[in-house]
Formats: structure tokens, sequence, C-alpha cells
């Protein structure tokens, strides 16, 4: 270990394989926690993010390392959850940006406060929520998100973005894009309803689990443990299975291409997104192209769920992302549909 400045400790060649739910081996040459943001300041002041690149980290649930990293790693570990204004009928909370993000979830249920419960068990943190919109169950972030608090690493400035200066979309935002490399998400403020809440069980999985149940009329807490129930039979725990999730995005066609596809393929799936637009289940695409619960070496697909990129134990980056590419050219050639990753590759 080596300090670079009185509050800022570097842990040289790291392990990240318990950092990343993959369980790539990987070694970070320095590691860095950060756990205030004072430690972000003292930084940029000694000049680091001038002459340094660093890889931003939260919980590594979205991520592949594709070998050791040369580039400083700066694990985000800031802490805290505070109500900032309530009224009768809403709450502002503000979280860190190092807070598990489904511990944000379970706080709010246990207090009957509403918007967040259908994004029930998402792993990672709170910090990478609004990079990527996380979404599940008819729910993304940006449906209850006030603002994103952020470090400028050019400017060395706190700075907030409203929701619409996010540029959220499907797993996309604005940090994704052109705040790329220059921002560190120091928290978020959410708004989230009070009782009567506004019940959001619509997508079809969810519905149907409630309907089997006679649950017709659902709480907050109904969702969240449908939710739960739901994630844990079709999705594989990264802890006893190497995984970050779905590892692509369902690709977005034009309703021409959708048609001509169903007229090759007879049922293949679509969600109309606009009058122009269809999305694609991914997974879908990745089962009918031969490769859900394929194991080739130590990688493969998830049994139930095409998607889902595994680690069957001790597999490199490389041959995750080499499994990945086998799989992109597949459903490629079969439907000539080009799936791009979710998980952010990390060089
Ligand atoms: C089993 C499983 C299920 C999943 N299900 C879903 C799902 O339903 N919906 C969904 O949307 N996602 C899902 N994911 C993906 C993942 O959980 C989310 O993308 C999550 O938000 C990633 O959080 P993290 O802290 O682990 O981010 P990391 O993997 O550490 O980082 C992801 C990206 O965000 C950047 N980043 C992280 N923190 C910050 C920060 N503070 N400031 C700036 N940049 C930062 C990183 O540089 C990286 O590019 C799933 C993953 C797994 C393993």
């Amino acid at each position: 270990m080596a300090q670079t400045s009185p509050n800022v400790t570097i842990i040289q060649q790291a392990d990240l394989t318990a950092l990343n739910t993959l369980g790539v081996k990987a070694k970070a040459e320095k590691l860095i926690e950060i756990s205030s943001i004072d430690q972000l300041h003292s930084l940029f002041d000694s000049g680091f993010f001038e002459s340094e690149n660093p890889f931003i980290l939260g919980g590594g649930s979205n991520v592949l390392l594709k070998k050791d990293i040369s580039r400083p790693v700066l694990k985000i570990d800031l802490d805290g959850v505070e109500i900032k204004f309530e009224d009768e009928k809403s709450v502002i909370i503000f979280a860190a940006a190092g807070v598990n993000w489904h511990s944000l979830v379970e706080w709010a249920v246990q207090r009957d406060f509403g918007g967040i419960e259908n994004l029930a068990l998402i792993p990672g943190t709170v910090g990478a929520a609004p990079i990527q919109n996380i979404g599940a169950y008819g729910v993304e972030l940006k449906d209850v998100l006030i603002s994103t608090l952020y470090f400028d690493t050019i400017t060395g400035e706190e700075k907030t973005l409203q929701n619409d200066e996010c540029e959220f979309a499907y797993r996309d935002s604005i940090f994704k894009n052109r705040l790329k490399g220059k921002a560190i998400v120091t928290g978020i403020r959410l708004r989230l309803t009070k009782a009567p809440h506004s019940i959001n069980s619509s997508y079809r999985s969810l519905s149907e689990y409630l309907e089997n149940r006679e649950i017709s009329d659902p709480t907050i807490k109904d969702v969240f443990e449908a939710v739960v129930a739901i994630r844990k039979s079709k999705l594989p725990d990264p802890k006893l299975i190497g995984n970050a999730g779905s590892f692509f995005k369902n690709p977005v066609v034009t309703a021409k291409l959708y048609k001509t596809l169903v007229e090759k393929f007879g049922d293949i799936p679509g969600y109309k997104i606009s009058e122009k637009e269809v999305k694609i289940p991914a997974g879908w695409l990745i089962e009918k192209a031969g490769w859900k619960g394929n194991r080739v070496g130590k990688v493969g697909t998830y049994e139930n769920q095409a998607l889902v990129l595994v680690n069957h134990g001790g597999a490199t980056g490389e041959e995750l992302w080499s499994h990945a590419l086998t799989i992109q050219k597949s459903v490629s050639k079969k439907f000539g549909i080009e799936l791009a990753p979710e998980v952010n590759i990390v060089e």
C-alpha cells in the first residue's frame, strides 16, 4: 500500500476476482477505494485526473474485465441514505453512490415508499444505476429519478444533472456517452411515493405470478416479493455461478424488418416501442441460434436464460469475450441482427 495524499490509499496489484460478478481473475495495478468526496477533491488537486484515466468500479456486476487493468481503478464506496423532504404524498431521498442498490430497495419497501420495488434484486451500486438507466419488470430508474450528482473529473466541481439532462434511454444515458470518463456519480435523488401507491404490475410474468397467488390488489411489498421470487427462479446467483446478468441488449429493429423476420421465422416475439420500431428479446434470438445452456470449455450460457453468459469457473475475460463474439456472429448469420453488449467491456 502507498499513500498519494493525506487521505487516499492506493492498493497495489489488487485482486479484482471478488469484485466482478463474472468472477474473472484479473488484477488492478492500482486500486483506490473512495469513501468520501473529499478524497476525489484530493486526487483532483494532486493532478491525478490530468495524468491518469481511471476506471470507475461499483459492484462489478456489469463489467467484463478482459485482462489485468493497468489504469488505476477507483472503487466507489460512498455511503449513506437520507430523506431530504417529505409531504403527505411523496418523499425525496438522497442515496450515495456506494450504497448497494437492492439494500436501497429494501430500505424503501420497509418504509412503504413506492417506486423502486420492481427493481428489486438488481445487483450493484446506486452510483451505477443511472449509468445504464437500470430497468426491470416494466420500470426504469428514470421513472423515479429527480437528479444525478457527480464529480466532474475535468473541472474538479461537484455537479448535478436533472432527470431530463441525463439523456436516459433504454440501458443508456449521458454517462455512457458524452460524459463517459469525465463523471464520477456520487449519488442520486429519487422521488418515491407514499400510499396509496400507483402499482406497476402489468409486466407479464409479474402479473401472472400475482394472479396465480390470487393477489388482485397488490401492495408494493407484494410486488417486491414477487420480483424477488421470479428473479431467483430465472437468473443465476453470481455467488454460485459467475455472470453479469443480460450480456446483450435487446435489439431494436424497424417495423419493416420485423415484418420480414416474422414472415421468415413465424413466432419471433417483438414488443412495439413506437410506430416505426420493435424490440426483440435477445435471449430468444440466442436460444434459436442454438446457444441456450450450451457450454464451451469454461464458458457458456445459462440453462434457463440464453441471454446470460456464464463463467463455469476459471474462465478468463478473453475466453468470455471470445464466446460472446461467437454468439454475436451466429445470431447475425441466422437473423441478420447485430447484438450489442449491455455489459461494459473493460480492455
Ligand atoms: C444476476 C444479474 C442480474 C441483473 N439484472 C439487471 C436488470 O434486471 N436490469 C438492469 O438494468 N441491470 C441488471 N444487471 C446489470 C447490473 O446489475 C446493473 O447494470 C448495475 O447497475 C451495475 O452496478 P455495479 O455497481 O455493479 O456497476 P459496475 O459493474 O461496477 O459498473 C458498470 C459501469 O458503470 C460505471 N460506473 C459504476 N459506478 C460508477 C460511478 N459511481 N460513477 C460513474 N461510473 C460508474 C463503470 O465504470 C462501468 O462502466 C444484472 C446483473 C446481474 C449480475
